[in-house]
């Protein structure tokens, strides 16, 4: 299964994507890991990145394709992947088509995870975001076990740079501007699936699963 998962910041992706990768034992993979965890190690790539993420702005294309590149080519991603936050404009999604050709890759869906705005906002300001492993919670929405906890890995959990009303902001602005219209990009090309991001996990996550075979149903 080769999935992409599109929606503003908020919605549930990185989320939803950890309970997909978890049952169909494929490789999540979300540039904003990969970019903060270049920034947590001081690399090149995180010091060019780190101006950017904090204030909320988009990456440069050239610099997230060619993190995508390398990745997608692990032999891990040939039997399925859930991309979450990658591609977020057009031209990345021009040079992932591409790649994904050079690759005899096939896209099975672009899932378009909708949220009105408002919830948006409170998913974002209380959210808590593992240190360690990246799992994302919610202070009242979806809370750790126990308080600053990971879970899954017992690493601690911090509030990101970003999360602030500030970058907040510019990321939305970002979304509407580079990253909606690759809703249509995808529509066009059948792919597009689109799921109402408002309910329990679990519920999304059915809901997600359900469409994704619909949609095969109806191509195949
Ligand atoms: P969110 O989508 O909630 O902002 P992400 O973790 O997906 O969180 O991304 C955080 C930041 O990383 C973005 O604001 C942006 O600066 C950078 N980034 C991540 N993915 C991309 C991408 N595909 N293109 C450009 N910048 C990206
Ligand atoms: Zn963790």
């Amino acid at each position: 299964m080769h999935i992409i998962l599109v929606g503003p910041q908020g919605s549930g992706k990185g989320t939803q994507a950890e309970l997909l990768v978890t049952k169909h034992r494929i490789p999540h993979v979300a540039t904003g890991d990969i970019l903060r965890a270049a920034i947590k190690d001081e690399t090149a790539l995180g010091r060019q990145a780190k101006v950017y993420m904090d204030r909320g702005e988009l990456v440069p294309d050239e610099v997230v394709i060619g993190i995508v590149r390398e990745r997608v080519a692990l032999p891990d991603c040939r039997k399925g992947f859930v991309f979450d936050g990658f591609p977020r404009t057009i031209p990345q999604a021009e040079a992932f088509g591409q790649v994904l050709g050079q690759l005899g890759i096939h896209l099975d869906a672009v899932v378009l995870l909708e949220v009105p705005r408002a919830t948006l906002l409170e998913r974002m300001a209380g959210r808590r975001v593992c240190r360690n492993c990246g799992a994302t919670y919610h202070v009242s929405l979806n809370p750790p076990r126990q308080d600053g906890v990971c879970d899954l890995c017992g690493g601690e959990l911090y509030q990101r740079a970003d999360d602030n009303p500030e970058a907040i902001r510019n990321r939305l602005e970002a979304y509407d501007r580079a990253t909606r219209p690759l809703i249509d990009y995808y529509r066009q090309r059948g792919l597009l699936v689109e799921v109402d991001g408002i309910g329990a996990l679990e519920e999304v996550a059915d809901r997600m699963e359900r469409a994704v075979q619909a949609r095969e149903r109806k191509t195949s």
